[in-house]
């Protein structure tokens, strides 16, 4: 499709169209991380504490999501893990077509670090490949019931990195600032 046909397999020159859709969706889930969707993920985040709390940000603000996994009976710790429920798992499937769609999925880690751990990078690219190159990935730490740290991740060229970050103090004060309802 695209000119590149001389694809070595190894040390494949950087292509500037990846840093380009790297930027777009850094710049997009951005856009989309209001203060106030900030506050509330990490207010979601506390309610939830200690079970991980999972949702989703888009152009129409947080949608927060059921963590089905604490639906399991038990069989999957929903202190260890996350599943979206089925509305939020829909509307991350038609936001690769709408650019008004889902552009990040939130996730807490209680008592664990923000960090996009091994289970989550497999989860979101169970093939090494990215289901939705487009999403971007929030993190949020959540210690002892207070959130300590929120971290952004991005899909840049093979793998997904740490793009933005806030400390406890920035979001303590986003917190209280921001709009509860
Ligand atoms: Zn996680």
């Amino acid at each position: 499709m695209n000119s590149s046909a001389e694809k070595s397999t190894n040390a494949v020159p950087p292509d500037p169209a990846d840093d380009a859709a790297f930027a777009g969706r850094v710049e997009s889930a951005i856009a989309v991380l209001s203060p106030d969707a900030l506050g509330a993920v990490c207010r979601h985040a506390e309610a939830e504490y200690p079970e991980e709390c999972c949702g989703t940000i888009s152009g129409s603000g947080v949608r927060p999501s059921v963590n089905v996994c604490r639906e399991g009976g038990g069989a999957i710790d929903a202190r260890r893990t996350f599943e979206l429920d089925a509305a939020s798992a829909v509307a991350v499937a038609q936001s690769a077509e709408d650019s008004n769609g889902v552009r990040i999925v939130y996730h807490s880690h209680p008592d664990g670090p923000a960090v996009f751990s091994e289970t989550d990078r497999r989860a979101a690219a169970p093939a090494g490949r990215p289901v939705y190159p487009h999403l971007c990935h929030l993190v949020i730490a959540c210690t002892g019931g207070r959130v300590s740290q929120v971290s952004l991740y991005a899909w840049r060229r093979d793998e997904y990195v740490r793009v933005a970050s806030w400390a406890r103090a920035a979001l303590q004060r986003v917190v209280a600032e921001s709009d509860a309802d």
